[in-house]
């Protein structure tokens, strides 16, 4: 209830905790010191019987793994994310389930596959009769916040259920020491500061009852970063790693918060993403046009409340919709039903103690992610592409243009240039089966509920760079004269 107090106050809300955030964000210190007690591999499967954990998760939208310094990078781009792998999990390699937030966040909450949910075009909302992760949380008696700025998750399409507050944080950091240079000139209010001051704000004073807290980051998203981020260049590929590191500030800042208020021990820290970015690696820039290497591959970290030497790094390969049944299995509380996806917590546990028999049933499974090239068009038909990546294969499979589907082998052809598709046809054939049978049997168990985007909510989504169709002026002359809701404005504000 203080909370709610909290939030319903202005002056409270951007209270001293912000002060003191801002001057630790500002003051550039590279990174901050984590620490939490030692543990062993054998203490993880304990957590589940611990009654006082908190789950911190972060998500990075459009976060490429190769970025960030844990993977590999050769930038020091994300110290802060670094340090939390290093003592944590570390996922090598995860597979997003498509390249555009709304489709991709849909899978990843439910654990469920695109063509499950049936979350594939702007208009779709995320179905009614599926139970969330924060609504687990919630009825387990965690107090739960949602922060988000990205208008593909919006409570109108369906995302807010579950949490006792899902806002969008006010902009309150007008960004005159941040700079922006985006390849789209679209501009979102705001920046990742606003999210992490309400995230702060949340946190605060909690250590009487647990929280789930979700902060949904934007500014890598936006190419927006801070005069205090290094300049690595002047491509939107260097932009991009400036933002990236700005937005690992304020991961930094999110783990002071945390160890200011004493919570770093009793709080699991989740970093994860949405989807990548491309810099015309296959000809284009952006996301939510292709499934290629560059958008499906993202970080996945999992920082413990117990510190493991050398943290644990997981080779398989492994999904977005794994997430959410490895943290309720790794904290103890009820699975997501029906989901798709499967707890990691076994795979977690062999790679810190070197075994393998858990591995072997993970790597006979083919990771799939789903895009319907015309999601953002009205008047198009659907045009599924769906990628199958079995290693060290990636297939992707045209449904409507067959002939354009491709084949690579990652084995001697990481980056996916080399089409393989015209010299393996039992290959070729073998995965086309696969993809017609996954349509076949992941059909979703409801109806798909489809929202109607104004013109003003299409103006915000606009606003976040993606193309959505301006709509049909004669559509819209119908709907208005028919007198129907308006239900995404009403529900959205501006
Ligand atoms: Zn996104």
């Amino acid at each position: 209830m203080l909370f709610r107090k909290l939030i319903d106050s202005p002056w409270l809300y951007f209270g001293l905790a912000a002060v003191v955030l801002l001057a630790a964000v500002f003051s550039q210190f590279e990174r901050v010191d984590v620490e939490v007690p030692r543990g062993e591999v054998s203490d993880i499967a304990e957590l589940s019987e611990r009654r006082d954990l908190n789950v911190l998760f972060i998500l990075i939208d459009t976060l490429r793994a190769d970025r960030v310094g844990a993977y590999g990078y050769e930038r020091a781009t994300t110290p802060n994310i670094d340090a939390l792998a290093a003592r944590g999990i570390r996922f090598e390699q995860v597979e997003s389930q498509s390249s555009w937030t709304k489709a991709s966040m849909a899978s990843l909450w439910t654990g469920l596959l695109p063509a499950q949910t049936g979350v594939l075009r702007f208009s779709h909302a995320l179905p009614e009769e599926v139970k969330l992760p924060s609504e687990i949380f919630q009825e387990a008696g965690f107090r739960t916040a949602g922060v988000w700025r990205n208008g593909w998750i919006a409570s109108n399409f369906g995302f807010d259920r579950g949490f006792d507050v899902y806002t969008r944080p006010m902009p309150n950091n007008p960004s005159n020491n941040l700079r922006r240079n985006s390849p789209s000139s679209h501009r979102l209010e705001g920046t990742d500061l606003d999210a992490t001051q309400a995230g702060v704000e949340f946190l605060t004073g909690s250590r009487d009852q647990p929280f789930f807290l979700y902060l949904h980051y934007m500014d890598v998203h936006q190419y927006l970063y801070s005069d205090t981020s290094p300049v690595y260049g002047s491509s939107f590929s260097d932009i991009y790693d400036s933002a990236l590191h700005w937005v690992d500030q304020n991961v930094g800042a999110l783990v002071a918060a945390l160890k200011g208020e004493g919570l770093l021990d009793n709080t699991v820290i989740i970093i994860a993403s949405d989807h990548g970015e491309a810099f015309f690696e296959h000809g284009d820039e952006g996301h939510g046009r292709t499934l290629y290497w560059e958008v499906q591959g993202v970080p996945l970290i999992v920082a413990l409340p117990i510190a493991i030497d050398g943290g644990i790094v997981v080779e398989e390969p492994v999904a977005n919709i794994d997430i959410w049944p490895t943290i309720l299995d790794l904290v103890g509380l009820p699975g997501l039903t029906g989901a798709e996806g499967r707890s990691l917590l076994p795979l977690v546990l062999a790679s810190g103690e070197g075994a393998g028999s858990e591995r072997e049933e993970l790597q006979g499974r083919t990771l799939f992610a789903q895009l319907d090239r015309a999601w953002g068009r009205d008047s198009q038909d659907a045009d599924e592409i769906l990628s199958l990546r079995k290693e060290p294969y990636r297939f992707i499979y045209s449904r409507k243009f067959p002939e354009e589907s491709k084949l690579f082998d990652h084995s001697s052809d990481p980056v996916e240039l080399d089409d393989l598709s015209g010299s393996a046809p039992e290959m070729v054939a073998r995965f086309e089966r696969e993809a017609e049978d996954l349509f076949e049997r992941a059909q979703p168990e409801w109806e798909v509920r489809e929202i109607e985007l104004d013109e003003m909510m299409r103006a915000q989504l606009r606003a976040l760079g993606y193309d959505v169709s301006p709509p049909d002026p004669f559509e819209e002359a119908k709907r208005r004269a028919a007198g129907k809701s308006t239900e995404a404005q009403e529900e959205s504000g501006p």
